[in-house]
Parts: structure tokens; C-alpha cells; sequence
């Protein structure tokens, strides 16, 4: 992991990533210029905090503004998920500029995961995320870009595979194919039920990988509220990009819990847990670049 600064804007970025310069940032909580639940860099416009009041669009607007200049995007012609933990790949052109971002874009489509090419017209896509997974992908040699936001639901459902055959149905070659895992809740505050787990093990065993299980839940435990694990979603995710064909070494887990990761100043990051459902969105973005 490596923490920068740009225009006041604290972000991570892969180290993976940096050592070929792809355009990308992971955003914290800091930084914007929201309120409340929503202090400080939030990009959603529909969470709600405890109020029942979502944030003011303007502000999600600006936030977006110095979120997308961190790549060099604009609002206009960038575009942010409209996720519904699916796993749909949308295939970006210039007419969906705007979308997810700009109450005037043309097109709004939902869609957990978005492709970029560089010569589509759009300068940066983006997802949102406050516990889920991020996961950034980049094609080293043809300067084409995927973001995907995974929750469990679109874990199981591997949006991270479909993400990687969308790139190769777009004339990739696997091997040129980088994948970063961004903040995300971690096995230290993921405590899952086992409906979870039952899934997870059926889409791991539909890819011949039912023997990761050991490794993804942990500290196996019987409650009041029955079995609960401690559930390794960002590595599932990583393990998935691996198991879509990309080698072992072009995928970058950054490891960081959005739930507990606090310094001196409070909480890094938007948590959906921690905040108790009550929080903003940070972002991931990423360009697509010219080789
Ligand atoms: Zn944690």
C-alpha cells in the first residue's frame, strides 16, 4: 500500500499499479466537502444517514469533481456504477458520459462493474463502496480499464471473472491483465452467517476451488444465532481474478479493513458496519491510459 496526497486528497494506490503508472486512486473519507454521516468525501447520493436524509447533490457533485481530477477525469465525461450487486459489465462509449455522476447524464444504466477502453471517450470510470469490495483492473498493454464493486452477493455471483472476460473479449491477453483489491471490510470485522458461507462454497466448487475454503472463513464458531465464520472477502476476490486466468502475480490485495483502519483523526474510511448503516461511500477510480 502506498499513501499519497494531491490537491489535499489523501488516496492509496496499488504498488502493482504504480510500477506500470496506471491512473488510479482509492479514495478515504477525507477530503470532500460533506457533512454529517457524510464527512467528508462521500460519493453517493442515495445512502441516508440516521435522519432518513441523503447527502446534497452539489456536494456529491464537487466531491466527484476532486475525486475524478486525482486521474485527471472530469465529471462530464466520467461515469460511476450504479450498483445493485449484480454482476453485469457495462461497456462504456462516450454516450454514457455523465452517468452516475450528473443528474443531466444521457444514460443510466445499473451495472456492478464498468469497461473502459482507451479509445471509448470516457476519461475515468469509477465505483463506490463503504465495506464492499473494490476491485480495479488494468490491461498493461492496450491501456483498457475495469471497476468493479463485489459485495458478497456479487462475490458469489464472480462479477471479478466476468470482469476479466469482458477485458478479454475486448482483445486482451490474460497474462497482460493487473487486478487491485482495494480497502474493503476485513476478516478482522466480517463476521458472516452460514448462508454465506453455503455460497461461497457453491460458487467455489462450480470453479474446482472448494479447497480455498479453509483459507477465506476463519474462527468457525457456533452462537445463539447459529455457525458464524470470519469471512476473507478481499482475498476471495483476488482468488477469483486468479482463477479467471490472471497470473498469481498480476493481482494486488492491499489488505485494509474499511471497518476498523482509524488514526488520530478517527475513522479512515466510509464502513457500513461500523457506521451502522449510516455512512457514506468513499471511491475507486481509475483511467484509461495510452501506452
Ligand atoms: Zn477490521
Amino acid at each position: 500500500m502506498n499513501f499519497q496526497m494531491q490537491n489535499s486528497i489523501p488516496y492509496l494506490t496499488s504498488p502493482l499499479f504504480e510500477k506500470y503508472g496506471i491512473p488510479h486512486a482509492f479514495t478515504t473519507r477525507r477530503g470532500g466537502c460533506s457533512e454529517g454521516a457524510f464527512d467528508s468525501l462521500n460519493v453517493s447520493t442515495r445512502r441516508k444517514d440516521s435522519d432518513g436524509c441523503t447527502d446534497i447533490y452539489e456536494n456529491t457533485v464537487e466531491n466527484f469533481r476532486r475525486v475524478l481530477s486525482l486521474v485527471g477525469g472530469t465529471t462530464e465525461k466520467s461515469v460511476c456504477a450504479h450498483q445493485v450487486h449484480g454482476n453485469t459489465v457495462l461497456e462504456l462509449s462516450d454516450e454514457h458520459g455523465g452517468m452516475g455522476i450528473l443528474r443531466g447524464a444521457k444514460i443510466n444504466i445499473d451495472g456492478d462493474g464498468l469497461f473502459a477502453a482507451p479509445t471509448c471517450g470516457i476519461e475515468a470510470i469509477c465505483v463506490k463502496s463503504a465495506d464492499c469490495t473494490p476491485i480495479l483492473f488494468a490491461d498493461r498493454r492496450l491501456g483498457s480499464v475495469c471497476a468493479v464493486h463485489s459485495g458478497w452477493r456479487g462475490t458469489v455471483l464472480d462479477i471479478a471473472g466476468k470482469a476479466v472476460e469482458t477485458m478479454v473479449k475486448n482483445g486482451s491477453r490474460r497474462e497482460d491483465i493487473l487486478c487491485a483489491v482495494g480497502p474493503c471490510i476485513g476478516v478482522c470485522c466480517y463476521e458472516v452467517s452460514e448462508d454465506v458461507y453455503l455460497e461461497v462454497e457453491k460458487t467455489l466448487t462450480s470453479k474446482n476451488a472448494k479447497k480455498l475454503l479453509p483459507e477465506l472463513f476463519i474462527n468457525k464458531r457456533d452462537t445463539e444465532n447459529g455457525r458464524k465464520y470470519d469471512f476473507n472477502i478481499g482475498k476471495m476476490c483476488a482468488e477469483l481474478a486468479i482463477l479467471a486466468g490472471l497470473p498469481r502475480e498480476n493481482t494486488d490485495f492491499l489488505d485494509i479493513c474499511t471497518c476498523c483502519s482509524t488514526d488520530s483523526d478517527g475513522r479512515i474510511f466510509f464502513s457500513h458496519r461500523g457506521q451502522h448503516g449510516h455512512s457514506g461511500t468513499f471511491a475507486s477510480v481509475i483511467a484509461p491510459f495510452r501506452v
